[in-house]
C-alpha cells in the first residue's frame, strides 16, 4: 500500500485513534502522524508506547501543516475542538471525524471549518469495549465497514483520498447520508447498547441473586451483555444525547415487540415464540455469511467485536 497523505493529525488518542495510528503505520499510509489528547497523562502514555511520530502539547500545534485532521474524540466535544483548531488548519487540508453519530457532529463541526478546508465526516464500524491510548491495535478495522458521510459541498478528491486511507487500513468503505446513517446505527448499535446497559443494570438490582452469583454463574447471554455494557460511559452518554430521535424511534418499536413477546409467554403462545426466534436466527446467519462475525462457540469473541 502506498502513502495517501503526507501528514495526518489525530486529535484524541483513545481506542480509535491509536488503532488508526498502528494501521496507518502497518501500511505506510502517511509520512508523519502527529497526535494530541486533552490530558497530560494520555500524552505521556502515548510518548512512552510510541503512539504517534510526534505528540504535541496543543491541538493547534498537532494540526499545523497536516493534510488530514481526524477528530477521534467524544461526539459531545467535536464542535468545541473544531473551533479550537480552525485557525491552525492548512488551506486544502481535509478534516474528518470518527464519531458514532453523524447528524449532530456535522451540525457542530461544519460552522467552524474554514473556507478552503474540506470536511468529510466518517464512522468506522469497529470497536471494542476498551478505551484509551493503550487499547488500540492495527487489525481493528480489518474487514469492517467504514461509512463516509459526505456533506453537501464535500470535495470528490478529498472523499476519494479518505476512502483510500480507510481501505489501506483494512476497511470496506461505503457512503450514505447522515440521517440514514443515524437510523442504521440506532438499529445496529445504539439501541442494542442501551438494552445491554439496561439488562446489566436490572441484574444488578435483583437482590435475590447476589452480586457474586451474577458474576460467578454468568452464562453466555448475560456475559455478552456485560461486555457491551462495559463500554465507555462518556462516549455512550454522548451517543444517546446526540442521536436522540432515531434511538427513541427504535426503542419505541423494541418496547412494542417486547410487550408482544411478554404476552406470548403469559398466554403460552409457543408458536409465536418459535416463529420469532426462527426469524432472528436467520438474521444471525446473515451476519455470519456476510463475514461480520464467526460461528465459533465462543460467540466469535475476538479482539474486534463490538
Ligand atoms: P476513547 O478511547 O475514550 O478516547 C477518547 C480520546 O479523546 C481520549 O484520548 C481523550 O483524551 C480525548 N478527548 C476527550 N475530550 C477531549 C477534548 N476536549 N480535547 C481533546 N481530546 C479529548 O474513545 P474512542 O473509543 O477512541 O472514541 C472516540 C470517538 O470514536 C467517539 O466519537 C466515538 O463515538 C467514536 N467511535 C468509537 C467506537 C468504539 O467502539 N469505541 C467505534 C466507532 C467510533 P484523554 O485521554 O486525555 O481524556
Amino acid at each position: 500500500m502506498s502513502q495517501v497523505y503526507d501528514r495526518v493529525a489525530l486529535i484524541g488518542l483513545g481506542l480509535i485513534a491509536s488503532s488508526m495510528f498502528w494501521a496507518i503505520k502497518r501500511a505506510g499510509l502517511a509520512n508523519e502522524v502527529t497526535g494530541y489528547a486533552r490530558s497530560k497523562a494520555t500524552r505521556e502514555t502515548a510518548r512512552r508506547i510510541g503512539l504517534c511520530d510526534r505528540v504535541c502539547e496543543t491541538a493547534q500545534e498537532a494540526v499545523e501543516g497536516a493534510d488530514l485532521v481526524v477528530l477521534c474524540i467524544p461526539v459531545g466535544v467535536m464542535g468545541a475542538v473544531a473551533e479550537e483548531i480552525a485557525p491552525a488548519l492548512k488551506p486544502g487540508a481535509t478534516v474528518t471525524d470518527v464519531g458514532s453519530v453523524k447528524g449532530h457532529v456535522i451540525q457542530a463541526v461544519s460552522p467552524h471549518v474554514p473556507d478552503g478546508v474540506h470536511f468529510v465526516p466518517a464512522h468506522p464500524l469497529a470497536g471494542t469495549e476498551h478505551s484509551g491510548p493503550e487499547s488500540g491495535f492495527a487489525e481493528l478495522f480489518d474487514n469492517r465497514w467504514c461509512l463516509l458521510v459526505p456533506v453537501a459541498d464535500s470535495d470528490p478528491d478529498a472523499i476519494a483520498r479518505l476512502r483510500a486511507l480507510w481501505e489501506g487500513m483494512g476497511s470496506y468503505v461505503d457512503e450514505m447520508d447522515a440521517e440514514h446513517h443515524d437510523l442504521v446505527l440506532a438499529v445496529t448499535s445504539h439501541a442494542p447498547h442501551l438494552i445491554a446497559y439496561t439488562m446489566v443494570g436490572v441484574a444488578d438490582d435483583l437482590r435475590r441473586v447476589t452480586d457474586s452469583e451474577v458474576i460467578k454463574y454468568s452464562a453466555a447471554g448475560f456475559r455478552d451483555f456485560t461486555r457491551i455494557a462495559a463500554s465507555d460511559p462518556t462516549m455512550w452518554r454522548d451517543v444517546f444525547l446526540s442521536n436522540k430521535e432515531a434511538t427513541l424511534e427504535i426503542l419505541g418499536r423494541f418496547t412494542e415487540e417486547l410487550f408482544a413477546l411478554q404476552r406470548a409467554i403469559r398466554t403460552g403462545d409457543g408458536e409465536h415464540l418459535f416463529d420469532y426466534f426462527t426469524r432472528t436466527r436467520a438474521i444471525r446467519r446473515g451476519i455470519i455469511d456476510a463475514g461480520q462475525d464467526t460461528d465459533a462457540p465462543d460467540f466469535g469473541r475476538g479482539k474486534a467485536n463490538t
